[in-house]
């Protein structure tokens, strides 16, 4: 049985979240949850959610803490904590990214006695974050992120996987992007201090994914 190791995806929009996740899931057996999927996903389905998302996530700020809370709690406690069928080794990307947030997330996952292992945080130097935000594609059915200058689709504007076409998010330009990075200074960067304090943070530093990559897998194996 693999050991059980719960963690956080910290870091700047465009610092490689969603990259780390993949290699999380497909080198080290992760399971990832990713609240802008599920977000996304809830605004292409139309729900009641997605439609009171939409304008938010549209302009690069915060869906308010009730909303994509109970999206992302009541999704962490039916695919990652269900009775009896606990994955042992998952992460959530992008959830928390406020105090509030954090605090709701600790509460539940105190009474599911499933506390959290270690916080990622990825520290991406802010100079190369804008850059990779224009250079990012993605394939929306999965979540799958392509970025053109270091991690290219192996066909041009093709999904690796499905060979489907790939997209531009809508909120990946420039003017929404410095929203989000003024958001994520203002609130999401607290986070930082707070699970340090709580002595659960690791920090991973580079300026690509594949630069911190060989930090997050040597630490899992550490652990684990
Ligand atoms: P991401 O894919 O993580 O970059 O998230 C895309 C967008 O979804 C963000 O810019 C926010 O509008 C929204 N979002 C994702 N996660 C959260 C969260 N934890 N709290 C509030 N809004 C969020």
């Amino acid at each position: 049985m693999q050991t059980p190791f719960r963690a956080l995806l910290l870091g700047a929009p465009g610092a490689g979240k969603g990259t780390q996740a993949a290699r999380l899931t497909s080198k080290l057996g992760f399971t990832v949850l990713s609240s802008g999927d599920l977000l996304r996903q809830a605004i292409s389905a139309g729900t009641e959610d997605g439609l009171a998302a939409q304008s938010y996530v549209r302009g690069g700020q915060l869906v308010p803490d009730a909303l994509v809370g109970r999206l992302v709690l009541a999704q962490t406690e039916k695919s990652l904590l269900s009775k009896g069928k606990e994955i042992s080794r998952w992460a959530l990307d992008g959830f928390p990214r406020s105090i509030s947030q954090a605090e709701s997330l600790e509460s539940f996952l105190a009474t599911k006695k499933a506390p959290l292992d270690a916080v990622f945080n990825l520290d991406v130097p802010h100079s190369v974050l804008v850059q990779r935000i224009e250079d990012r594609w993605v394939h929306a059915p999965s979540g799958r992120t392509y970025n053109l200058s270091f991690n290219p689709p192996k066909t041009p504007g093709k999904d690796d996987v499905t060979g489907e076409p790939l997209s531009k998010r809508e909120d990946d330009n420039v003017e929404v992007y410095k929203e989000r990075l003024k958001t994520y200074r203002k609130l999401t960067e607290l986070l930082i201090e707070y699970y340090t304090a709580k002595g659960i943070l690791v920090n991973f530093k580079g300026e690509t994914s594949d630069e911190i990559w060989p930090q997050i897998l040597s630490y899992v194996q550490s652990r684990t």
